[in-house]
């Protein structure tokens, strides 16, 4: 039978309003100083993120290789030397 065990519970920080990518590392920076003064009991706070990767070209996403566009597919065979030598 397959059982379930919860560990690792943490508490999240979700900003109240979106941020740019440009302010991100700052404000969550800002959160955490704030959270550190005025919370008991926290030992640790991460800035977590997550990554997700995109076509510069179509704006799709990229996965290994990229398979959205002949743009990026051009780029990519271009760059990867490998190729060649098949
Ligand atoms: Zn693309």
């Amino acid at each position: 039978m397959k059982e379930k065990h919860i560990s690792g519970y943490r508490v999240v920080i979700d900003p109240y309003r979106p941020i740019s990518e440009k302010d991100a590392q700052a404000t969550c920076e800002r959160i955490k100083a704030q959270a550190k003064r005025h919370i008991d009991d926290v030992g640790y706070i991460a800035i977590e993120h997550d990554v997700e990767y995109t076509c510069s070209y179509c704006g799709y996403e990229w996965e290994d290789n990229p398979d959205c566009c002949a743009d990026a597919l051009n780029e990519w065979a271009a760059n990867t030397p490998e190729l060649d030598e098949l």
